[in-house]
């Protein structure tokens, strides 16, 4: 099969011939059609630090997918040939305490497809079945393929009740765009967007935003009399992994407020912990997806109306996977997919 292969330590891809993965008994072999493109594999493509430390090559990358099972493993029910599914990306230990009390998103021993095992930018791409989410019939196949980083919006939005809250999201990448479509779904009065990028902004002005603005001309606070807000935001979600976004965000909470944290910084950031307390303010780390409430929450949210196709921007077929790559790096997009059935 064809697939995009990390094929040693220094920046590039290669679409190149590797074999089918191997089936196990509790396998699902399935044969891709669509792909989205994370920040994680730009980090793998141009081999930063973080891609030199996490990353063994040879690797095929990629972990956003959507396709249809092609065989199935011995033990393997419920699953059938021609099924359209996608993958939960963390495949986790099944054994440790958080596992065995079905907390699985908390499992310390996760490993992430297309980061410590052979993913999903290729033909064919093979998980336990325990990581297979079916799909309903007639389900758009491009959201379909990102289901990975919609769970994220989905995780983070859901984190602190939104229902009639005031909402800030900052950063307004792919997750942030998404994300701001799921506050307005579950009921959040206003949600602020704050973006640095101009296109992004006006994404997310489409994706439901009541403002959007650039962090870089105006204050968080600029907004509040505008929106008839008294002491600030209820909860926010930090999107970004900026610093001067998270101290921005901690500035703008009202007393009592929620800060879901899914940014990754590069770097340690300092905090006004005093903020943090005299605000009593709860922070919560957000990593992946709860498996599978999140996956379900997104189901049944598609199907009652919720809208996240305008946060797809480019498309393009997997031998064009440069210029994908290309998009998706250079910031006037919002997800890239790429179609491997061509
Ligand atoms: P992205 O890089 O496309 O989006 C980040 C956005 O933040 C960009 O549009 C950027 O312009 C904006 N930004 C930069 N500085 C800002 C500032 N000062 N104020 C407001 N916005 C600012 O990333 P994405 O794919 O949408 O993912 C969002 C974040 O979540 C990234 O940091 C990513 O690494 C992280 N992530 C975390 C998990 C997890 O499980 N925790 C999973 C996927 C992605
Ligand atoms: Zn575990």
């Amino acid at each position: 099969m064809l697939a995009l292969v990390k094929s040693g330590p220094g920046p590039g891809l290669e679409l190149r011939d590797v074999p089918i993965p191997s089936v196990g008994i509790n396998d699902i072999l399935i044969r891709v059609h669509k792909t989205g493109i994370c920040g994680t594999d730009l980090h793998i493509e141009s081999w930063d630090a973080w891609a030199a430390k996490a990353i063994t090559p040879p690797l095929v990358v990629g972990h956003e997918f959507v396709g249809e099972i092609v065989e199935v493993g011995a033990n393997v029910a419920d699953f059938e040939p021609g099924d359209l599914v996608s993958g939960e990306g963390h495949v986790v230990c099944g054994r440790c305490r958080h596992c065995l009390a079905g907390r699985r998103h908390l499992c310390a021993n996760t490993i992430g497809l297309g980061v410590g095992r052979d993913g999903a930018f290729a033909e064919y791409v093979s998980l336990p079945m325990t990581n297979v989410w079916h799909h309903w019939p007639g389900v758009n196949e491009e959201v379909a393929a990102i289901f990975d980083p919609f769970g994220n919006a989905v995780h983070t939005a859901l984190a602190f009740p939104v229902l009639g809250e005031d909402v800030l999201v900052s950063g307004a990448g792919p997750i942030g765009l998404m994300a701001t479509a799921v506050a307005r779904h579950a009921g959040a009065r206003h949600v602020v967007v704050s973006e640095p990028n101009a296109y992004r902004r006006a994404l997310a002005t489409r994706m439901g935003a009541t403002l959007a603005i650039d962090p870089r001309e105006r204050s968080l606070e600029s907004t509040f009399d505008e929106l008839d807000m008294v002491e600030g935001f209820d909860v926010a979600m930090e999107m970004s992994g900026n610093a001067i976004a998270l101290r921005a965000a901690i500035g703008a909470m009202a007393h009592g407020g929620g800060i879901a944290i899914l940014g990754i910084p590069t770097e340690e950031i300092s905090l006004d912990v005093n903020a943090i307390v005299f605000k009593m303010l709860t922070l919560r780390g957000i990593y992946g997806r709860e498996m599978y409430e999140t996956w379900y929450k997104m189901t049944v949210m598609l199907q009652s109306g919720l809208d996240i196709t305008p946060a797809i921007t480019h498309r393009f077929g997997f031998r064009e996977h440069e210029a994908a790559f290309a998009a998706a790096r250079a910031g006037d997009s919002g997800k890239v997919i790429m179609d491997w059935t061509s």
